[in-house]
């Protein structure tokens, strides 16, 4: 179904991932291990379209071709993309956050019986589905972070470490929940870190080691594998060489700087502020957990004028930038409406901002699918 040919991938000079070639079937789960830095998020990042990097080879979801296409299109092909870092939006409800994944026209139409599926596989979100997202434990979010990606209506998912900083008991719980969703006819092509859990619900597995594939065999077989043991498993040392430096665990640095998420999270609260409310002095006591972008960026067309239901997108994206950056020294009484000025970097800045121009139509595209999603959400509920 999903088949991965000679895929390479470069950034700049650097040569990330080199002809490698993997499968995803119907209704199995196939993981990919190997040690940091040996190209597991770019072979996602690949397949659903988002790799920064030069991608050249062959993707193919039965039969049609991936590369160079758009991220939207190639969830309507049926692939769907649940990123490290889970990329939920703290500040809408389970029910909101799921419903964002049904944007793809294929899933649009289905959109209350991908739900229900959801729904049913995680009964959990049906009991905490008016429940803000960020109020929710770590293994809950991913769980709804799995979910959101099943609205679009899947044949294969692909997930990035979707364990990292998962407890023992949430680990295992979500790897339960990832059988489930297998056993529901669905592909899986899961990253992994957490080789012992991965490979006990996997099928087949691959192992990358300096962007190259250099092993391929069904998971029963590497579990047993005495070199793959000492790799990655932490095994005895066995005779053989070992096919991977052994793996350093988390924990990641934290990223320098707020994701495009956490821009956009910072301006959905500032649809719910009065306008007069001025710009918090502090932050939050409890930060929103959102960090990662969408599962695959929306449609790419973004708003150009006016804004959604009232809203004018180009002054909260703005009002987001002011606040983030710190550059808010006075509160403004009211939302920004005059164009985006380079902000002027004072002597401790809160916060390093990222290039937003790069983000910017991106994340006007996602606040619109955000406010159309939850105005949906807020209709049905009524
Ligand atoms: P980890 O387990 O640490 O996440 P990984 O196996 O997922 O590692 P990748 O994130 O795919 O590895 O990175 C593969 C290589 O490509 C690394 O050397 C990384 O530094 C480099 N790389 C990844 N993304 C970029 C980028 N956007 N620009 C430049 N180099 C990159």
């Amino acid at each position: 179904m999903l088949e991965v040919s000679k895929l390479s991938a470069t950034y700049g000079q650097h040569r990330a991932l080199e002809d490698a070639s993997i499968r995803v079937n119907k209704g199995e789960i196939v993981v990919i291990l190997g040690a940091n830095g040996a190209g597991k998020s770019t072979l996602l990042k690949a397949v659903s379209g988002i790799c920064e990097g030069q991608v050249s080879g062959s993707i193919t979801m039965n039969g049609t071709e991936l590369v160079g296409m758009k991220p939207d299109r190639i969830v309507e092909q049926g692939v769907a993309l649940v990123p490290e870092g889970r990329g939920i939006f703290g500040d809408l409800s389970v029910e909101e956050n799921l419903t964002l994944g049904a944007y793809a026209s294929r899933a649009k139409d289905a959109e209350r019986s991908s739900l229900d599926k959801v729904y049913a596989l995680f009964p959990k979100l049906r009991e905490r589905r008016r429940q803000t997202a960020r109020t929710m434990s770590g293994g809950e979010q991913q769980m709804v972070a799995i979910g959101r990606a099943m609205m679009s209506n899947p044949s294969i998912l692909t997930l990035d470490e979707p364990s990292l900083g998962l407890a023992p008991l949430l680990c295992k719980e979500l790897f339960q929940n990832l059988k489930r969703v297998r056993d529901s006819g669905i592909g899986i092509l899961l990253v992994e870190q957490n080789a012992r859990a991965s490979l006990a619900i996997a099928d087949r597995g691959y192992l990358l080691e300096n962007a190259h594939i250099i092993h391929e065999d069904t998971a029963e077989k590497l579990a047993n594998d005495s070199a793959v043991q000492k790799a990655y498993l932490g095994g005895a040392a066995s005779k053989q060489a070992p096919v991977a430096a052994p793996i350093s665990p988390p924990p990641r640095p934290a990223p320098s700087g707020p994701s495009p998420s956490e821009i956009a999270a910072a301006a959905m609260k500032s649809i719910a502020q009065p306008k007069t409310e001025p710009a918090p002095k502090a932050p939050a006591p409890k930060p929103t957990p959102v960090a990662a972008p969408m599962p695959t960026p929306p449609p790419s067309t973004p708003p150009t004028s006016g804004g959604v239901n009232g809203i004018d997108i180009n002054a909260l994206v703005n009002h987001a930038r002011e606040v983030s950056a710190g550059s808010l020294a006075k509160p403004t009484g009211s939302l920004p409406s005059r164009p985006a000025t380079p902000s002027t970097p004072t002597s401790q800045p809160r916060l390093k901002m990222p290039d937003l121009n790069a983000h910017g139509d991106r994340l006007k595209s996602m606040l619109a699918e955000m406010e159309e999603a939850a105005q949906r959400a807020r209709q049905r509920n009524k």
